[in-house]
């Protein structure tokens, strides 16, 4: 198994996909690496691409100010990758294609964790993680549990700028979320 030294320095210098020929910077990851809490987005967004951080624009800011109600900080007490590490041109979905040549960096970063609880940041990442037939109207905020780990979807943070309506949904959604923490991943709350 790779450590994540290696697993980060094979995905900097991947060419897997056509992707790489458009990024400014790959797109690892951000966190604890002992992180029982593991976020999964789709891809890199511009901001994302020109810093090499996922979740750093308008959208990231409001994911932060969402965690923070329960506790929780990327640069403390959880892990945040993406389902394909470079951006996809004009923010298109990333395609079937190219998340397949990519899924092995997320199942690396996945075995290396051990995450206790996923929590997939939009609809892309929940069909590609929970089920391909997810509806995240339907389904955000339910759990599903597959090999003794536990998923969840939220909406997108985007989806939410682009939609006010749907923040009470996620509020609520956060506030299951600290629950099944505090149940199923006690240390989150135990990292100072
Ligand atoms: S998106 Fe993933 S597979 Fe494609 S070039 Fe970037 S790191 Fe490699």
């Amino acid at each position: 198994m790779m450590s994540w030294s290696e697993l980060e320095k094979a995905c900097l210098d991947c060419t897997k996909c056509a992707l790489y020929e458009t990024r400014t910077n790959v797109v690892f990851g951000v966190g604890n690496k002992n992180a029982e809490v593991l976020l999964v987005g789709e891809g890199p967004g511009e901001q994302e691409d020109l810093k090499g951080e996922p979740f750093v624009g308008r959208a990231g800011q409001l994911l932060d100010d969402m965690l923070k109600i329960i506790n929780l900080d990327r640069k403390r007490n959880i892990y945040i990758a993406n389902i394909v590490k470079c951006r996809p041109p004009k923010n298109r979905d990333p395609l079937n294609t190219e998340q397949d040549a990519c899924i092995d960096y997320l199942r690396g970063q996945f075995r290396l964790l051990k995450p206790k609880i996923v929590v997939c940041l939009g609809r892309i990442a929940a069909m590609r993680l929970i089920g391909e037939n997810f509806k995240i109207t339907q389904e955000h905020g339910k759990w599903f549990e597959k090999d003794g780990v536990q998923f969840m979807a939220l909406y997108h943070p985007a989806a939410l700028l682009r939609d006010p309506r749907r923040r009470p949904e996620t509020f609520v959604d956060l506030k299951e979320l600290e629950r099944v923490i505090r149940e199923t991943a006690p240390g989150t709350y135990l990292i100072p």
